[in-house]
C-alpha cells in the first residue's frame, strides 16, 4: 500500500516537473498568458489585502494602530483594483497570438497591475519591508518573463513615484505610512510586525517559486542546448566538435593506452545513389546503433564525417582495438537494410586502427588512424588495418593511392 503511494507520488512528481521544466510552460508562454500570470497575483494581493482590510474594520482594538478612515478607503481602493485587474483577464485569455493587441494589452495589464502596488506602496510606508521586498521580487521575476522594454516601462515611472513620495514624506510634505498610526518603535509594534508578515509571505512565496520554476527551465535549456551542441542529430553520436574536445582532454589526461579507430562506410555515395538518400541515411543509422552495441560505456563514438566514424578506445591495446574493430566489421555487414522494393543493400565498412605512443599527440594519432584506414581502403575495403611504420612507405607507392 505504502509501495504504491510512493510509486504514485514518484510519478505525480515526474509528471509535474516534466511539465513545468520540460515543455518548459511560462517560458514559452505568449506574453498575454504571462500577463494573465500577473493579474492572477496582482488579485491574490488584493484579496489578501481585502481579508486584512475587514479583519481591521471588525477588530476596534486595533484601530488605534491605523488609520482606520483610510482602511475603509483602502476597502474600496483593493475591490477596485481587483475588479480591474480580474476584468483584464479575459481580453488578454480572448486575444492571444493577436499581435496587434499583445503590443499594447501588456502596458495596460502591467501598468494596472504596477500603479496598483505602488499605491499599497506608499500606504504601508516605502521603505518598509513589504513595499521593498515585493519591489525587488517583481522586478526580477518581470525581468525573466518579460521584454526588458516593457518592464523598465513600468520600472521607471514606479521608481520616480516611489522615490518622490520618499522625497515628499522627508521634507515632511507627506506623511509617511499614513495607513499605520505609529510614528516611531515600528519593530516593538506585534501587529505591524504581523501584519508585514502577512503582506510579505505570499508575494515572497509566489515569487520565490516562479523564480524557481524558471531558473529550472533555463537550466534544463542549457543543458539542452549544450546537448545539441555535441550531439550529431541524425545519429545521436558524439558529433566531431565533442570528438575533438574528448581528444583535447586524453591529451592532458590520458596515462594508459588508448586507440582510435577510424571508419569509413564502403562505396556509400553508391547507396544513395542506387537506393535513395533516405536509404543511406537509414545505413548511417543503423550503423551507428550496432557501433554503440559492440563498444564498452567507457569507450567513445562519434560520426566524424558523412559516413566516416571515429572510435575511441579507452585502456586499450592494440590487439584489442584490432578485435574490436573487427567485431564491428563484422556486425556491420550483417546490418540488415532493405531496399524500398525489398532487396538487401550490402553495407561493409574499412577501418584503420592506431594505438596511442607517448609522445604522440591525439591529432598525430587521428592521422595514424587516417592512413590506416586509407590502407584498408587501397587494400580492397571492408578490411581492418592498423598503423605501422611501413605502412608509409606503402602509402607513398602512388599506385595504391590510385586504386
Ligand atoms: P569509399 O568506399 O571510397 O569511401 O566511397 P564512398 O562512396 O563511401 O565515398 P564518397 O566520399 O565518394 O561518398 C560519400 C557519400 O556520403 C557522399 C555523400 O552524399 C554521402 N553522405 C554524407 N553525409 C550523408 C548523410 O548524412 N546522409 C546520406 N544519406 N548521405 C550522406
Ligand atoms: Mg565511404
Ligand atoms: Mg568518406
Amino acid at each position: 500500500m505504502k509501495d504504491s503511494a510512493s510509486t504514485l507520488q514518484y510519478a505525480l512528481k515526474h509528471k509535474i516537473t516534466k511539465y513545468l521544466v520540460e515543455e518548459e510552460v511560462i517560458m514559452n508562454w505568449g506574453v498575454l498568458k504571462k500577463c494573465i500570470l500577473m493579474l492572477a497575483l496582482g488579485c491574490g494581493i488584493h484579496l489578501s489585502w481585502l481579508a486584512w482590510d475587514i479583519f481591521v474594520i471588525m477588530q476596534p482594538q486595533y484601530w488605534n494602530f491605523v488609520n482606520i478612515d483610510l482602511v475603509h478607503s483602502q476597502l474600496r481602493m483593493n475591490s477596485m483594483f481587483l475588479l480591474g485587474l480580474a476584468v483584464l483577464i479575459y481580453p488578454c485569455y480572448k486575444f492571444q497570438g493577436n499581435k496587434k493587441v499583445e503590443s499594447f494589452l501588456p502596458y495596460l495589464a502591467i501598468g494596472l497591475f504596477v500603479s496598483s502596488l505602488c499605491r499599497d506602496a506608499f500606504i504601508v510606508g516605502i521603505v518598509s519591508p513589504v513595499s521593498m521586498i515585493a519591489y525587488v521580487c517583481l522586478l526580477t521575476v518581470g525581468l525573466v518573463l518579460f521584454n526588458r522594454r516593457l518592464v523598465y516601462s513600468m520600472l521607471v515611472p514606479a521608481s520616480i513615484f516611489l522615490g518622490s513620495c520618499g522625497y515628499l514624506s522627508f521634507v515632511g510634505e507627506l506623511p509617511y505610512s499614513p495607513l499605520f498610526n505609529i510614528k516611531d518603535k515600528f519593530f516593538f509594534n506585534g501587529f505591524w510586525l504581523i501584519s508585514m508578515l502577512y503582506f510579505i509571505l505570499p508575494i515572497l512565496a509566489v515569487c520565490m517559486m516562479l523564480f524557481e520554476i524558471l531558473l529550472s527551465q533555463w537550466r534544463h535549456r542549457e543543458k539542452l542546448i549544450q546537448r545539441l551542441s555535441q550531439i550529431d542529430p541524425l545519429t545521436n553520436l558524439f558529433n566531431r566538435r565533442s570528438i575533438n574536445q574528448c581528444l583535447d582532454r586524453l591529451k592532458h589526461t590520458s596515462k594508459n593506452e588508448y586507440a582510435l579507430v577510424l571508419l569509413d562506410l564502403d562505396h556509400f555515395k553508391k547507396i544513395n545513389d542506387f537506393y535513395g538518400h533516405h536509404k543511406g541515411d537509414e545505413t548511417l543509422v543503423k550503423v551507428s546503433n550496432v557501433l554503440s552495441e559492440q563498444l564498452r560505456e567507457s569507450d567513445i563514438v562519434g560520426r566524424f564525417g558523412g559516413e566516416e566514424f571515429i572510435l575511441v578506445l579507452t585502456h586499450s591495446t592494440l590487439e584489442k582495438a584490432q578485435q574490436v574493430a573487427e567485431r564491428c566489421r563484422q556486425a556491420i555487414q550483417q546490418i540488415d537494410v532493405l531496399s524500398d522494393e525489398g532487396e538487401k543493400i550490402i553495407v561493409t565498412a574499412s577501418f584503420g586502427v592506431a594505438i596511442s605512443k607517448p609522445d604522440l599527440r591525439p591529432q598525430q594519432l587521428l592521422s595514424q588512424a587516417d592512413k590506416a584506414l586509407y590502407y584498408a581502403k587501397a587494400c580492397g575495403r571492408n578490411l581492418v588495418k592498423s598503423y605501422n611504420s611501413s605502412l608509409e612507405s606503402h602509402l607513398k607507392m602512388d599506385h595504391i593511392r590510385a586504386v
